[in-house]
């Protein structure tokens, strides 16, 4: 029966790679090779991870950016994005969740009960965090397929309890991740684990950080398919490697290539909910009206990477203290979210901000209004909020405003 279910998801995701590959070779067609590293990588990559469960490792599915990921690298497991991004297993998903509730949840949940998606098959363990109301309830269920350890995030990062909250709570994943996966996670192996996620977190900012350049010597669409391919490279050394790389060859062809992308075009910051399932609609449509992204403040871009965890106290408060401080809307109040904004629209010469929210994201929605605000009274730039879902009946109406917003520029 076991290697029956195992040749069925293989074969599943095998014909999924097959027409992925062939529909994004033609939607990346004109993506430079070296991107096309990160544009497949998330299909590529459950092979790799496949062939290193053969050899014995173990996986940890997880699902956001507050899991501080160090820990399972510390355990000699590997960490795994499970977040959905396609919209095929959302009427599955529909049977049992609400459908007024946020596509990402809908379709990492559907993933899961339909066995389509390899990277939730492969994983031994479930990591989450009580974030927003949806996810923490789907976690739920997802308990009864895999096992599921829930972190219980607070709700404010500035409270004086909530660094002891969350201390403890990092001290329980340690301890779990021990006993399930029967390893000792040392202290020596958590300051390596820092270490290396850091030097990750180095370069991928260093990579971002090509986008302040005036014009820039890459489009959005490529920036962020590095940024979010790069979640899915199992070999960290291999990735940073290949990162760090690719930033030379881009800085050195900088002159010869400047013309790709103009100059007049407006600057476009990203902000929001996670755009993984809607940034074909959505960097496409902007890149194709005239406009140029050159930063991505959501999760995969700045917000995640920005803040390095310090390595020169006791890893445990050093973990406790960078993830806390995730600047996310889940947290109230969440102030840091405005002046992380108000560097980066310095920094990056923003012309004007596009707020993407996943249709019942009531946290991300809720804060527009403050975003918005911000935006448009205190940095005195345009703002543009757009809330779209993972389908593609609303492409119409999003190409409509978002030429209208650049076209005002
Ligand atoms: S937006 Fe917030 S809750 Fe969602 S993945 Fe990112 S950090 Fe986690
Ligand atoms: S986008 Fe919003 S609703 Fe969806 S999982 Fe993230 S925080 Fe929750």
């Amino acid at each position: 029966m076991y290697f029956l279910k195992e040749d069925s998801i293989i074969f599943k995701a095998q014909i999924k790679v097959l027409i992925l590959l062939i529909t994004r070779g033609i939607r990346m067609s004109n993506l430079p090779e070296m991107f096309h590293e990160f544009s497949e990588a998330r299909q590529k990559g459950f092979m790799e991870i496949k062939a290193l469960k053969e050899q014995g490792k173990k996986v940890v599915g997880i699902y956001c950016t507050y899991t501080p990921i160090e820990l399972i690298m510390a355990s000699d497991a590997i960490p795994i994005g499970l977040c959905g991004t396609s919209e095929e297993v959302i009427p599955e998903a529909e049977k049992h969740l609400p459908r007024n509730l946020c596509p990402l949840i809908k379709s990492s949940y559907g993933h899961a009960i339909t066995d389509t998606c390899p990277y939730f098959y492969f994983s031994d363990l479930l990591v989450g965090e009580t974030t927003c109301d949806g996810k923490k309830k789907m976690y739920e269920y997802l308990g009864e397929i895999k096992p599921m350890h829930v972190m219980q995030l607070p709700q404010t990062m500035k409270d004086k309890n909530a660094f002891k909250v969350w201390r403890d709570e990092i001290v329980l994943l340690k301890e779990h991740l021990e006993k399930e996966l029967e390893v000792e996670i040392t202290e020596e192996k958590l300051k390596a684990a820092i270490k290396e996620r850091n030097k990750e977190r180095r370069v991928l900012k260093e990579f971002y950080e090509l986008g302040k350049l005036c014009p820039p010597p890459i489009t959005g669409t490529e920036m962020f398919q590095v940024l979010y391919g790069s979640e899915f490279k199992v070999d960290r050394q291999e990735k940073t490697a290949y990162i760090k790389n690719m930033i030379k060859e881009i800085q050195e062809k900088y002159e010869e290539n400047k013309g790709k992308v103009s100059p007049k075009s407006p600057r476009i910051l990203i902000t929001g909910c996670p755009i993984g399932g809607v940034s074909e609609k959505i960097l496409k449509t902007i890149e194709e009206n005239g406009g140029t992204i050159v930063c991505f403040e959501n999760c995969s871009g700045v917000k995640s990477t920005d803040r390095l965890v310090d390595e020169t106290i006791h890893p445990i408060d050093a973990l406790t203290e960078k993830y806390l401080n995730i600047p996310c809307s889940v947290m109230s109040p969440n102030k840091d979210r405005l002046e992380l904004l108000s560097k980066l629209i310095d920094e990056y010469k923003i012309d004007g901000v596009i707020e993407v929210i996943l249709q019942a994201c009531h946290t991300y929605n809720v804060e527009s209004y403050s975003i918005k605000k911000f935006v448009n009274e205190e940095k005195n730039k345009p703002y543009l909020y757009l809330e779209t879902d993972y389908s593609q009946s609303d492409t119409g109406q999003l190409k409509t405003r978002i030429a209208a917003f650049l076209e005002m520029m």
